[in-house]
């Protein structure tokens, strides 16, 4: 089992919604530090199945990391395996196997002014971001949250109750579908014109997602203010991988040449130039970390310190990181003869 799995114990179910729950999740003391996280980051669960042994799914952490407990809060998706089966399965006392947490949908700033943008479920990170930006931070937040009706709205009255407690802080924009019809392009521009701030977090289905991208630069707010955070089931399983060495690649005159720093360790190897390094780390039987290999989660982070490389996809950096080194293993081919690459993020 990779070092990154760990067994957590579920210590409260609360129905937040008829179709969603929180998970007040327990963390042993030994693996306490393994998980602290920042607010917007999630967690990857095991899910077991009977047709392929488990799947993985992620979860956001809707806790703060000053709340005393970990937190994910699961929707059920119509005709989704997971969600359904940890709001059917799950009880208090119930043990699941995670995956520390990751991502890269963080604040850079708890004193900056935030617009918070979510629909249904897309609140999770949100909501750790907001709580965590009024309890910890300086910035005033704006949360503008679309939901079919109130009672489909998941944290409702602890939304209510932050904007008594932070009322010249927090100011939370409800839109009902119900009351006001699907959020449009030109609908969500006239609520954000109103308020200042100075980066936005997006997320939500894809839909809600690209009309709210859409409206932003509508009104002149510049992409590289934008964070998104995309919810998609994973297809790989990273449960269910093996580290153990399967092509080990020795260093090879023909191949680029990686050195790779990781948990304290150097490691060489031979770099095929249409493989990437993620591969080459696993089929060498090195416990790097990742969950998606599709560039959406960010927990194969690394830097590159010495030659030239480059992404096949960057979703989960901002220009930023990349213009400071910053890579994505499952995405990153060699460009020069010798790398050196350190997981140091
Ligand atoms: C970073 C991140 C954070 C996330 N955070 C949260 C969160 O905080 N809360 C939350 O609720 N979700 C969150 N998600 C989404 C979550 O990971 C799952 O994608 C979601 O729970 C649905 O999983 P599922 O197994 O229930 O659905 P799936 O079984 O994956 O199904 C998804 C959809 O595909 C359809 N489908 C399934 N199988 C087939 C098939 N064979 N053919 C055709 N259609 C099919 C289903 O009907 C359903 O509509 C997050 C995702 C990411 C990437």
């Amino acid at each position: 089992m990779s070092a990154y799995v760990h067994e957590v114990r579920v210590r409260e179910v609360i129905a937040e919604t008829a179709d969603s729950v929180t998970l007040v999740l327990d963390v042993s003391d030994e693996v306490t530090p393994r998980f602290d996280y920042e607010c917007g980051q999630f967690l990857t669960v095991r899910i077991p199945s009977p047709t392929t042994g488990s799947v993985a799914r992620c979860y956001s952490l809707s806790s703060s990391p000053h709340d005393p407990h970990l937190a994910v809060t699961i929707k059920r998706t119509a005709g989704g395996y997971a969600s359904n089966w940890l709001c059917d399965n799950v009880v208090p006392g119930s043990s699941l196997e995670v995956l520390e947490p990751s991502g890269t949908f963080v604040p850079a700033s708890l004193d900056r002014d935030v617009l918070l943008c979510a629909a249904g479920s897309g609140i999770t990170p949100i909501m750790s971001i907001a709580k965590t930006v009024l309890a910890r931070g300086a910035g005033r937040v704006i949360v503008l949250y679309a939901n079919q009706n109130r009672e489909s709205t998941i944290f409702h009255r602890q939304l209510a109750e932050l904007e008594q407690a932070y009322a010249d802080r927090l100011v939370v924009v409800h839109w009902l579908v119900d009351e006001r019809g699907l959020p449009t392009v030109d609908g969500l521009a006239a609520e954000i014109r109103t308020h200042t701030f100075d980066d936005v977090f997006l997320c939500g289905p894809a839909g809600f997602m690209s009309e709210a991208h859409i409206a932003l630069s509508s009104i002149g707010v510049p992409a590289e203010r934008i964070r998104r955070e995309e919810y998609r089931s994973l297809e790989s399983n990273p449960f269910e991988s093996s580290t153990t060495a399967t092509q080990p690649t020795p260093p090879r005159g023909d191949h680029p040449t990686v050195e790779v720093e990781i948990n304290g360790e150097n490691h060489t190897f031979a770099w095929p130039k249409n493989q990437p390094l993620l591969d080459v780390l696993l089929d060498n039987g090195i416990d790097a970390p990742y969950v998606c290999r599709e560039s959406i989660c960010g927990t194969c982070v690394c830097s590159v310190r010495k030659g030239k490389t480059r992404m096949l996809l960057s979703d989960a950096l901002t220009d930023e990181d990349i213009d400071m080194g910053v890579t994505l293993a499952c995405q990153t081919l060699p460009e020069s003869d010798e790398v050196y690459i350190a997981f140091d993020q």
